[in-house]
């Protein structure tokens, strides 16, 4: 039987969260799901130089509003591998460089930054263009191949500071099969002396990622393209402690929406769109960048825009629920080149959703949104609202575009005011007033039944009557149905709207 799976997101809390390590989170979500196994979130935090206040709480929040909570690890109360935080496990990784060391696999390196300056200086002088503690150089430099081992235990005897190197074998291939790139081989030559072991009794990326996805029992690891090029370095550390190796799967970057080269914030505060799932405050600036949330996108949307930045179904379907991905969802139809991020089908997106959300429900998000403007509206009424407004949105705001409908006009459209507005305008918007006052049942049919009816009997067209109604129940020019508008707004303020805006527009009309 093959081993369960256990897929982690293992981000650096070095700020806020770029949709890319979103996108890196689904998928590991969905191949979880998908497979019957657990999704783990794991805070990779040794680089205590770049640490960044609030960055570990962003992530958790903005995986929550995605709803691609992990099933173990940080932001759960589950997990028997934890802590799973690495600054927390910081005593459990000495035993394993160590053990590298031993095995000759690895070596305590002493060298000062200038020594290791001249070393780079030197080569560079020589024609190397980018110098490397590796093979050939490690045979120069003070470390415990070269010297004694009396001098090297007497060195850490004193408290000379060292780091600990892995030492890349001389001359050999090596090789490894990535579940969306196939094999990927690279020379040893390639890969340098990394450092394992830190001065400061931490342990680097590395050694930390490797002995955590080990001791955690991770069968895949899913993670974006710039991880590649450390991977034939954890196929040798993998081998070098004599662990399996999980499975690799390298993501495609995600591209400019030009698709010159990756995707930045700078590309987002150039184009306008935000390219952080939450808002966030950068703690140092206090500068606030705009998230997804923020911008009126839903969770949904943003989740299934995500989902096809690198992957695609193989059918023509593009709406998909987070059930319906997991279902859907492999690693073979994931592909090798970047992925284009396209702002205007993160919209279409949204608009999609949200002319399939019931409307009940939008209903609820719309009314905070409406109480900020100063208008009141109750639930009801915001339902009437949004089945009005639906197909012309694309987001929940574009729902209050019609100010109208929460408020009497005070400016009119001017266009419609010089071009439809005539002489014997306000006569039959009287005329009309009066008819609408008899009407029982203020209904969209009734109303428009009347209007008919006024029509005929006044032998009107259509052009000379509903612009102006429309004009002084909305103020504009142009809208959705006018018998729809004046159901909602009701005979009262439909009779009220019509009285005042005779007014204001004959005045208007008066002084042009
Ligand atoms: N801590 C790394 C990051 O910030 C994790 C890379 C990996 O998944 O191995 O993305």
């Amino acid at each position: 039987m093959s081993n369960p799976v256990r897929v982690r997101f293992a981000p650096s809390p070095t700020g806020p969260l770029h949709m890319g390590g979103v996108r890196t989170a689904l998928y590991n979500y969905l191949y979880a799901k998908k497979h019957g196994g657990d999704f783990i979130l794991r805070v990779e935090d040794t680089d205590q130089t770049r640490f960044v206040p609030g960055a570990e709480e962003y992530i958790v929040e903005s995986l929550k509003w995605c709803g691609i909570s992990p099933d173990e690890g940080i932001g759960t109360n589950v997990g028997e591998y934890g802590p799973y935080k690495q600054s927390e496990r910081k005593h459990m990784y000495k035993q394993y460089a160590e053990q590298l060391i031993e095995s000759g696999h690895a070596y305590y390196a002493f060298d000062t930054p200038e020594e290791l300056d001249t070393m780079r200086e030197r080569l560079k002088a020589a024609g190397v263009a980018a110098p490397q503690y590796n093979a050939v150089t490690r045979t120069t430099m003070k470390n415990s191949l070269t010297l004694s081992a009396d001098e090297v235990q007497s060195r850490i005897d004193a408290g000379d500071p060292y780091i600990i190197r892995i030492k890349i074998p001389r001359n050999e291939e090596v090789r490894f099969e990535d579940e969306i790139r196939g094999w990927v081989v690279v020379h040893s030559s390639n890969i340098d002396d990394k450092v394992l072991y830190k001065s400061d009794g931490m342990p680097t990326y590395h050694l930390a990622n490797i002995v955590d996805d080990h001791l955690m029992k991770i069968s895949h690891v899913i993670r974006g393209e710039e991880w590649l090029p450390s991977a034939p370095l954890h196929v040798l550390l993998y081998r070098f402690f004599g662990w399996e190796a999980p499975k690799f799967a390298h993501l495609p970057l995600i591209l400019k929406p030009d698709g010159n080269g990756k995707l930045s914030k700078r590309d987002g505060d150039r184009l306008g769109f935000p390219v952080f799932p939450l808002e966030w405050q950068d703690p140092k600036t206090q500068e606030i960048s705009s998230g997804y949330k923020q911008k009126g996108y839903m969770a949904s949307a943003f989740v299934n825009m995500l989902a096809f930045l690198g992957w695609n179904p193989g059918t023509t379907q593009e709406l998909f629920t987070l059930e319906e991905l997991v279902e859907a969802f492999t690693l073979e139809r994931v592909g090798k080149s970047g992925a284009k991020f396209d702002p205007d089908k993160t919209k279409w997106f949204n608009q999609q959703y949200l002319r399939k959300a019931p409307a009940t429900e939008l209903a609820k998000d719309l009314k905070p949104l409406v109480e900020a403007k100063g208008w009141k509206a109750d639930e009801a009424y915001l339902v009437q609202v949004i089945e009005l407004m639906k197909e012309r949105a694309t987001f929940l705001e574009d729902m209050m575009e019609g100010a109208y409908l929460f408020e009497a006009p005070t400016d009119f459209d001017a266009k419609t005011v010089k071009k439809k507005w005539k002489e014997q305008t306000p006569d039959n918007m009287k005329a009309f007033a009066e008819k609408l006052a008899a009407i029982d049942a203020f209904s969209a049919e009734n109303v428009e039944a009347t209007f008919k009816a006024f029509l005929e009997e006044k032998e009107l067209g259509m052009g000379q009557m509903l612009p102006n109604f429309r004009l002084l129940l909305t103020g504009l020019g142009m809208g959705p149905s006018m018998f729809a508008i004046a159901e909602m707004l009701g005979k009262e303020e439909t009779l009220n709207r019509i009285n005042i805006g005779l007014e204001k527009v004959v005045a208007l009309k008066a002084t042009a």
